[in-house]
């Protein structure tokens, strides 16, 4: 297995722990409002007065919970990222191993585990701003949806008699699929009482009406990206980088963007993915190990323009992909993020 290969394997252990931390929300949830008698109307935790503490507390768990186990699995990617990268130049170094001194030998391998990235650059990270939000801004909100998504489930869910248990499987299967439950709730309802309430359920574009899926597409999409953007430091810092290629997934099926993108940039190039949920893996374009020898033993660090690997522009094939696209991309408000973040690498 690849170390990014290793890299989704990981992504997805992380993914069964935070679906623990929901089934935690949704259990407790169900305790508390097991007991209660409720009447016809809409199901709204602010007409149960006696329940407002415990539902906040679980709310507030919930989040603390999403919060910290995000910050965790980004910082255990950040330096998974870390180590691989350090893993690939030794690697290229060994290759060059007898055919340059043992000092200039010795002094590249300590250059490499000095540019380890820091603890400051990855809380950088964990505290920045994607588009509007923060991630503990982007949580938050979640947080907000549950409980949302959570009325309805149990509006169409709880019944006299029940025990917590079978409440809580119940509410899980309803919030399994929120459009027919949506549906339900309506239905039942009509339209008018549900328009306060319905935010949940029309959410803005890009947005599942699922709080549960947000929270796991969110959580997927800032560990992935965590790792890339350790790697992405550590090939802005080294010399010997002298750009980037990124490659299709082996699971890759479906003809995409990722396959209209795919090649060689520049090693300045910011990229975490194509899209959300993307697996497309990045592999760093070296200079030769003839350039290194040659360098190594003429005591040099050069910069990577020299070599003959060096890629100097993104790839035709980003080019034609820009110009095809170009109308759509001028009439959307968000672009997306490689397009931002790369403006002087191209012409729009
Ligand atoms: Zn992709």
């Amino acid at each position: 297995m690849t170390p990014d290969e290793r890299h989704l394997k990981r992504i997805n252990r992380y993914l069964i722990a935070i679906n623990g931390v929901y089934d935690d929300l949704v259990r407790e949830i169900a305790l508390v409002v097991v007991r209660l008698k409720v009447g016809d109307k809409l199901f709204r935790f602010r007409d149960y007065g006696t329940i407002t503490k415990e539902v906040s507390r679980a709310l507030k768990n919930y989040n603390d919970n999403l919060l910290s186990s995000i910050k965790t699995y980004t910082q255990y990617e950040w330096d998974y990222g870390n180590a691989k990268v350090s893993e690939l130049l030794i690697e290229n170094l060994a290759k060059v191993k007898g055919k340059v001194s043992g000092t200039a030998y010795e002094a590249k391998l300590k250059e490499i585990s000095t540019q380890s990235v820091n603890k400051s650059a990855l809380e950088a990270f964990q505290q920045r701003k994607s588009g509007k939000f923060t991630v503990s801004e982007r949580v938050w909100n979640i947080t907000k949806q549950a409980k949302e998504n959570l009325e309805f489930a149990i509006d169409d869910a709880l019944r006299e008699g029940m025990s917590a248990q079978d409440l809580a499987r119940k509410i899980k299967g309803n919030l399994n699929n929120p459009d027919a439950l949506f549906r339900r709730v309506r239905d039942k309802h009509g339209n008018l009482q549900l328009s306060k309430n319905a935010k949940a359920f029309h959410p803005g574009q890009g947005v599942y009406r699922s709080a549960h899926k947000n929270a796991m597409r969110l959580a997927a999409n800032e560990i992935n990206t965590a790792y890339r953007q350790a790697e992405q430091l550590r090939i802005q810092g080294n010399n010997d980088v002298v750009g980037q290629k990124i490659n299709l997934s082996p699971q890759h099926k479906v003809y995409d963007i990722c396959d209209e993108l795919a090649g060689s940039y520049p090693k300045d190039f910011q990229w975490s993915s194509w899209h959300v949920l993307c697996k497309c893996f990045r592999t760093m374009i070296l200079k030769s190990p003839t350039e290194l020898i040659t360098e190594i033993n003429n005591g040099q660090n050069l910069s990577p323009e020299s070599s003959s690997n060096f890629v100097s522009g993104v790839p035709d094939n980003f080019t034609s992909w820009l110009s095809e696209n170009r109308e759509s991309l001028e009439k959307i408000k968000s672009k997306p993020y490689f397009l931002e973040e790369n403006k002087t690498q191209f012409t729009m």
